[in-house]
This record gives C-alpha cells, structure tokens and sequence, in this order.
C-alpha cells in the first residue's frame, strides 16, 4: 500500500483525517450531493451487515481498488470500519492518492447503528443461513441478532475450565471476534474439564490449542490468541476495543487487575468462579451495577478460598458455567433478557439446587464509587 502522507498535519506530525459523526453522514447522504460510502472492513464483517449502497474494498487493498471503483478523485467519499480506526487510516490513504473529498465515519457502523440509523438488508452467505438456522428462528435474535453477533468483539480471559466451553459456545454462535489470553500451556491434568485441549495437544500454549480448535469448529469468526498473563499493567491493552469480558480466571490478582481496567474502560465482564462442586455466576456492567470489589472488598486467605489443584473440582461444573457465562455475553451484547446484574446465581451440584444472591453496589468501594 502506498505510504501515506500527511493531509492534515496533527500535533505530532502524525496524519489526521476529516471525520463525520453518524447524524452528519446520513444528512449528507439525504442531500442532493450524497457522497460514496466506502466500507473498508473485511469480507466476513461487511457480510454480516453494511450500509446502504456502500462499495466494499478491505483496508489493506482499498488504495489498490479505488481507482477502479471510484475513477473521479473529485467524488466525495465517506470511509467507515467498525469503530473509526481502520477507516481513519484509509482516509489517509486516500488522500495521499489525490482523493480532495474523503471523511472518516466516527465511530464507525457500531456508532451508526448506535444512532438507530438502518443497515442495508443482510445478505447472508448460505452457509452462514444454515449454520445459524437455529438463531434465525429464535423470537428477539432473527436476523439481525446473528449480524450483531458477527460483528461483535469478545475477551475470554483464561482458556481453562470455565473459558473452555465459554470459547466453544461463543465461537458457534458466530460471535466475529474471540480474544483468548492464557499464558500456561495444556497439561495433561487439564483435559478433565478444559474441554477444548486435546491429549494431542498437551505441551502446547493453551490459546494456541483453543485457537485452533475454535476455527476449525468456525471459520466466520476470527480468533485473536494472546499467550500473556493478565497483569495491571496490560490489562487495559488486551481490553482494548471489546464489548464485553468474560472473567475466567482462576487468581484474585487478576481479578482485581481486571476489575479495575474494565472499570476503568467502561466495559462489562461476567464473572464465574468454582469450588469443588459449586459454582457462581454474576455480571458487573460499570456504572450501573456492582463490581467485583463490592463483592470481595479484600482478597480471602489461601485457606478460605484455595486453588483448584488444592481443592479439586467436578469437570462439569465449570462446563456448566462457562456456558452460562458465554449466555450472559450473548444477551449482553444483543440486548435480550434479564442481565444477571446486582445478583449472583449460585449452583450446589451435589444438592442439585440453584440459589440467588442479591449484590448491592458498594457506595465505600475502593474500585468503582467514583464510577457514574
Ligand atoms: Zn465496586
């Protein structure tokens, strides 16, 4: 791709493109000089859902294709990605190629639709008709549901027992984007629950095991494998850009790193956690419901709450909760249902018995009582 120049020299020499916020587009788009829109984000996103009369070229060949597509560098133009950033760069590009008239959807389509501006019928592949079959049939999933899900962004933290099955159900149902982070590697004494390592795979990274496991089980979607352990100093960077977090760790460490950082961006985690033969379930949306230190304000003693290869566990009971975290993502992220906010579900496999907690929002807590 040609390097771009600066069309708009920022503070620090770095190109800055125009932008257009999602009211402005679809004003233009209504005037008597609507520009082109020009989609610049891979094949399998613009399938799920695009705008209205957009041209299709993927970033990386967008300054290859537009000549083609867009002969008159005079054509007003207006990029967009999923949330800005690809297009920004585009923008840029396009610029430097002699294009007068290019702007940059802020936000992108997530702000558009955002906005409740409409996206162009979905036109699905077959394929992706009969693979989600089920979804599409589903009263308040359909269609648009299914597009939702293949544009969303997921973080698994941990591949073990609960990120297990939560990878593999949100990998089938189409979920676009999987970050899976886990810094360990598949041990033999895994496979009892972590159900998506295979005894072949035993001595390898445990993202790499799953990443191959989860496009092998769906090519739509596409697995980032992260091999790093969550610390408060790179959690913030691995929550970069997701929608929703799914904590299947197994330390308070990390737990508390994560806490504060999705806090702090102001993303939701559904949390899970076992013991033995039990399990929890809850889920902090920032701002408006409890976090996980109003839960636990101080981490518990090893004794009161010790590690899985102290205390032994059930392999299906993190199945079980792993497959209601990877529900609660899916409802967050389309919008359905009852989000299990402000209430722990609890699970006593042996009794066979649900229980709800109720969880108030701590208004002393040392992580979220600044948080509106
Ligand atoms: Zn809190």
């Amino acid at each position: 791709m040609a390097q771009p120049v600066t069309q708009q020299a920022g503070e620090f020499g770095h190109a800055t493109p125009r932008e257009i916020d999602a009211g402005g587009a679809d004003s233009l788009l209504h005037s008597a000089t609507p520009p082109t829109l020009v989609d610049v984000r891979e094949q399998y996103e613009w399938d799920a859902g695009h705008l209205a009369g957009a041209l299709h070229a993927p970033v990386d060949s967008v300054a290859t294709m537009i000549h083609g597509l867009v002969p008159n560098p005079e054509t007003p133009l207006v990029v967009y990605c999923a949330h800005g950033v690809r297009s920004a760069r585009a923008a840029v590009a396009l610029g430097a190629l002699g294009y007068t008239n290019v702007q940059s959807l802020a936000g992108g389509i997530v702000a558009w639709e955002e906005a409740g501006l409409p996206l162009a019928p979905t036109a699905r592949t077959d394929a992706q008709h009969a693979r989600y079959a089920r979804h599409l049939a589903l009263p308040g999933f359909g269609a648009e549901g299914q597009a939702r899900l293949l544009r969303a962004r997921v973080l698994i933290l941990g591949a073990g027992g609960l990120g297990s099955p939560a990878a593999l159900y949100l990998a089938a149902a189409g979920v676009g984007t999987l970050r899976l982070v886990d810094f360990d590697t598949v041990d033999i004494s895994n496979l009892q629950r972590q159900v998506i390592h295979t005894t072949s795979g035993v001595g390898t990274a445990k993202v790499a095991s799953a990443a191959n496991q989860l496009r092998a089980l769906n090519p739509d979607i596409q697995v980032e494998a992260i091999n790093e352990r969550l610390t408060a100093d790179n959690a913030a960077v691995l929550m970069n850009g997701m929608e929703v977090i799914l904590d299947c760790t197994d330390t308070f460490d990390a737990r508390y790193a994560l806490n504060r950082a999705a806090l702090a961006a102001r993303i939701p985690v559904v949390h899970a956690s076992v013991y033995r033969y039990e399990a929890r379930l809850t889920v902090f949306t920032p701002g408006s419901g409890p976090c996980y230190r109003c839960m636990h304000a101080t981490e518990p003693s090893a004794e009161a709450a010790p590690a899985c290869d102290v205390a032994g566990v059930l392999g299906s009971v993190p199945g079980v909760f792993g497959a209601l975290q990877a529900t609660e993502a899916i409802k967050l992220l389309l919008g359905i249902g009852a989000p299990l906010v402000g209430r722990i579900m609890l699970w006593d496999a042996l009794d066979a018995r649900f229980d709800e907690m109720r969880l108030q929002r701590d208004p002393t807590c040392a992580d979220c009582s600044t948080v509106q």
